[in-house]
């Protein structure tokens, strides 16, 4: 059996040794005669799975006591949604950064809840910058303002905390959590699904700062209640106990590894690299965003002719780099470089751009 190096932007790449232990619990969980995914969730076992991966979790982020931590269905999408009804007075103003697809999706969920101030929006230049946080024009009675950490499809990632004033501050991280050190306390929420950074798809993680749980929010369903979910350890209903188990793997995994600054350094050689061999292939790769800008996670690139994407990509597969192919809205390429992409993946990668440009030049 030989694994591919597997670029995908989520689904992702999980780290061989979490897949491996996976594998090895899968019939027998711990001498328990069961997988823990057969268990119930209210089980010894499960209830320590789940515990243990939220110390895990606030360990390798160094989340503070007054944030609280929610494991949720339903994708960083059906946050987007649940934030405006959990944190915003019905109609209340709410600023929007939108820097691109995801950001555009977030306002797009929050828009039947609240009265949305478009603060920033690039989508006239193609979404290659992040503007910075001086130039948003922000409303002075927002419920929060929102932004999107990492553009997975555009490529663009803030890496600075933006200074948004008394304003809770409200990010989607799900394609750049635990990606390197961040200062928690300066933001109100920051929520990802876990299928690109932290693990299997199928789970989300919401870390609140707790006082921002009184706010009243908007008339609904109790399971659309993040205090609720809190109260009942989200397990307000059956969680997906696989996928979480999962991410607690993958996160044991990563301190294991070192944590949140070993990652920080793999993946600034990584991207450096991939940048680089964009950079000076004299114009038969390119990447079109701001290089300030550039994301660290995920990296869009165009080869100089599109005819050569099929065969770009068929000689990429046979030589062991998959999931390159670009968004639908985008196209071109792109290669997703998450914390459980090992360096040598990204070597592969980078020496293989080279040669089909020294034969295909
Ligand atoms: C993938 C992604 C989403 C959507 O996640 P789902 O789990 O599919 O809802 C939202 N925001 C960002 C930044 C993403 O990368």
């Amino acid at each position: 059996m030989s694994r591919a190096y597997n670029f995908s932007a989520g689904p992702a790449t999980l780290p061989e040794a979490v897949l491996r232990q996976a594998q090895e619990e899968m019939l027998d969980f711990r001498g328990v005669g069961a997988s823990i995914v057969e268990l119930s969730h209210r089980g010894p076992e499960f209830i320590q799975v789940a515990a243990e991966a939220e110390a895990d979790l606030r360990r390798l982020m160094g989340i503070p006591q007054d944030y609280a931590v929610l494991f949720t269905a339903g994708g960083a999408t059906t946050a987007q949604a649940l934030i405006p009804l959990n944190f915003a007075a019905p109609g209340q103003v709410a600023d929007y950064v939108v820097t691109g697809h995801w950001g555009k999706t977030a306002l797009k969920q929050a828009a039947p809840y609240v009265t949305i101030n478009l603060a920033a929006n690039t989508e006239a230049g193609g979404f290659r910058d992040a503007p910075p946080p001086s130039t948003w024009s922000l409303s002075k009675d927002a419920a929060y303002v929102h932004y999107t950490a990492n553009e997975t499809i555009h490529g663009v990632e803030y890496r600075d905390i933006p200074d948004v004033g008394e304003v809770p501050l409200v990010a989607d991280f799900s394609s750049s959590i635990a990606s390197e050190p961040l200062d928690v306390s300066k933001f109100g929420v920051i929520y990802a699904g876990a299928q690109k950074n932290l693990g299997p798809v199928g789970i989300s993680v919401v870390i609140v700062r707790r006082d921002l749980l009184s706010r009243a929010g908007q008339p609904r369903a109790d399971i659309f209640n993040y205090a609720s979910n809190l109260a009942a350890e989200s397990m307000l209903n059956t969680p997906p106990s696989w996928n979480w188990y999962l991410l607690g793997l993958t996160v044991k995994w990563m301190l294991a590894e070192g944590g949140v600054e070993e990652f920080a350094r793999r993946n600034a050689r990584k991207a450096a690299l991939l940048y680089t061999t964009i950079d000076q292939s004299g114009g038969y790769y390119r990447n079109e965003v701001v290089p300030a800008a550039r994301s660290r996670m995920n990296v869009p690139f165009f080869l100089h002719d599109a005819a050569l994407d099929a065969p770009f990509l068929a000689e990429a597969k046979d030589a062991g780099l998959i999931s390159l192919k670009g968004h639908r809205v985008l196209g071109g390429m792109r290669a997703s470089i998450y914390n459980a992409m090992p360096e040598e993946g990204v070597q592969a990668l980078a020496a293989f751009m080279q040669d089909f440009q020294r034969r295909h030049g």
